[in-house]
């Protein structure tokens, strides 16, 4: 430390310290940069010494980093619950705190000093990695902390966590999606325990409640890769799907290659970095049972032949024409009046009205000039247009 500089800023200090009292941190604040120093606090004290000054209350702060020691056992206990390995420590301070380090600033030309709060954040942060053996980081921290210095409480969140996988169904009667809470619409209230969902019967309600096990979470979102009806079957590979889980307590876990649950199972499930950026494009490989209104006659079914390969007009609401590949089509005569229909086809495909010949071009009831109806619809494939699923780091 150059004693040319340090002299200088004793000669401020004097200047500074004649009107104000201030406490070793704010007054080696005001300085520390100059020195490329690191601790305002023992700068604070070092300049104390020098000009024998007692310190009793601090103007800008009121002593607040005494209080520290205490600030500190709180957080502590807040994170305690969870798993973390990178924070960020924000603070709320009453205005007053701010207006008169301003104020202090202004008067006596200090320019490029950390302000107060930065200053408190700073030192807590310090103190928290070291008691807690974890990371500051300011871009994408595991675990946000605050501390609201208005009335000493504190508020925690942690950065959500993303996972993939695919789910199978063998049950002829288990909806994919839940009804939202009727009370909060889904955004979680305390009466449905802040799920957003009260009931857990279906397959999101599942995939939810195992989640909320594993990561000790409250709410999870999920995104689907298409859907099927209650009655349908979902095969292995099973439907991809998406879920951000929110606030999650803990975030390093592992996953069996396949969970069994009610009448459905988990597959391949694993954490992501995130979710895809754009809409993501799929294929579905779809059974069809399909009963006609009169017996099918011979060499009729042949007529289908023309369909891999081909594409499936519809009409929007607005009017406007929407195409829809078929890329492949096999079917199979299963009775004198019903047949199955193996086909993969794009996502959003109408496969209902491509059945019964509604609004759909070409159809399966207008080619067999016979009327068909669909009973069953199962899914034995999805498959994504999207590569870029890599494990977290
Ligand atoms: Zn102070
Ligand atoms: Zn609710």
């Amino acid at each position: 430390m150059s004693n040319e500089k340090f002299n200088l800023i004793i000669l401020d200090s004097k200047k500074i310290l004649k009107e104000y009292d201030l406490c070793d941190d704010c007054l080696g604040r005001l300085f520390v940069k100059r020195l490329n120093g690191t601790s305002n606090k023992l700068l604070g004290k070092k300049i104390r010494k020098k000009i024998k000054h007692k310190n009793s209350k601090c103007f800008i702060c009121k002593n607040l980093f005494d209080t520290f020691p205490v600030i500190l056992k709180k957080l502590v206990e807040a994170s305690n619950d969870y798993q973390f390995f990178t924070f960020l420590i924000g603070a709320i301070l009453k205005p007053s705190f701010i207006d008169r380090d301003d104020a202090i600033r202004s008067k006596f030309s200090l320019r490029g000093i950390d302000s107060i709060k930065t200053a408190v954040t700073k030192e807590l942060s310090k103190q928290f990695s070291k008691k807690t053996k974890s990371i500051s980081d300011h871009d994408s921290p595991d675990l946000t902390l605050t501390i609201n210095f208005k009335n000493s409480s504190t508020e925690t969140r942690s950065k959500p966590v993303f996972v993939f996988g695919r789910y199978t169904k063998t049950s002829r009667s288990l909806s994919q999606k839940q009804k939202s809470c009727e009370n909060c619409n889904g955004k979680g209230c305390s009466v449905c325990c802040f799920h957003g969902i009260t009931s857990f019967e279906s397959i999101e309600g599942q995939i939810s409640k195992y989640l909320y096990d594993k990561f000790d979470a409250k709410q999870v979102k999920i995104s689907w890769i298409g859907g099927e009806d209650k009655s349908s079957l979902v095969y292995n590979p099973g439907r991809p799907f998406f879920v951000k889980i929110l606030d999650p307590k803990k975030r390093k876990v592992k996953f069996y290659k396949k969970i069994a649950l009610r009448e459905m199972s988990l597959i391949s499930l694993k954490i992501i970095p995130a979710f895809p950026k754009v809409p993501i494009r799929f294929n579905s490989l779809v059974e069809l049972s399909i009963f006609t209104e009169n017996p099918i006659q011979k060499n009729s079914l042949k007529k289908l032949s023309q369909l891999p390969k081909s594409a499936v007009a519809i009409y929007d609401k607005f009017g406007k024409r929407i195409e829809k590949a078929i890329h492949s089509f096999k079917y199979k005569k299963t009775g004198d009046s019903s047949f199955m229909a193996i086909l993969n086809v794009e996502s959003g495909f109408p496969l209902r009205k491509f059945v019964v010949g509604e609004d759909a071009f070409p159809n399966l009831s207008d080619l067999l000039e016979n009327r068909c109806r669909c009973t069953q619809i199962d899914f034995r494939d999805i498959e994504m247009e999207w590569q870029q699923i890599t494990s977290h780091p």
